[in-house]
């Protein structure tokens, strides 16, 4: 295992959309392995491997739950989002910096595990923010910094809105849940 250097901000590949994985081979599992280290030593909530230069449909996500191993999320899709709600998010390719952005409230995402089982799971709350934020990254639509406001926006579709509203006072996150803010950084 190995950390891998994080991708930031200006560059080119954060823009770029990741391909589906194929097979599930040893490369592929080295660059998990990889990955989750990356994201540990970070103290990062999620990671996609575009973030790590790699254009595959891959990313990993930990809450740092007690019990709960870091998941793995390949070829994922959402199949479903239920309600929205506004939530501040901050991201390992723009260290130190935060955004608002609104989100769906529950998901349901497709995808394959490591050993390339089928998998749908139904979330709420900062798991379903994670899984949407890195779905983001997969389909390029990668946090990039708002020219406004000097934190990160969004160009997905409903963060659209949210990246352009300019608002001065940075509000303490009230949420107990957002403490582990997304990707860490606090
Ligand atoms: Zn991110």
């Amino acid at each position: 295992m190995a950390i891998r250097i994080v991708r930031e901000e200006d560059d080119e590949i954060l823009r770029k959309k990741s391909r589906e994985v194929e097979v599930i081979d040893d490369k592929i599992k080295e660059l998990i392995a990889d990955m989750i280290e990356t994201m540990h030593k970070k103290e990062g909530v999620g990671l996609a491997a575009v973030q790590v230069g790699v254009l595959k449909k891959v990313f990993v996500v930990d809450l740092y739950e007690e019990g709960i191993e870091p998941l793995v999320f390949i070829n994922p899709y959402l199949i479903k989002e239920k309600g929205e709600h506004q939530v501040e998010e901050g991201c390992l390719s723009f260290p130190n910096k935060f955004g608002k952005i609104m989100r769906p409230k529950e998901i349901t995402v497709k995808y394959l595990d490591i050993d390339g089982n089928e998998n749908e799971l139904k979330c709420k709350g900062l798991l379903a923010q994670a899984i949407s934020h890195e779905i983001d990254h997969l389909e390029r639509k990668s946090l990039h910094r708002s020219s406004n406001s000097g934190n990160i926006g969004s160009d997905y579709r409903r963060g659209q809105k949210e990246s352009r509203r300019k608002d001065k006072k940075e509000k303490i996150m009230e949420d107990m849940r957002y403490e582990h803010t997304l990707h860490g950084n606090p």
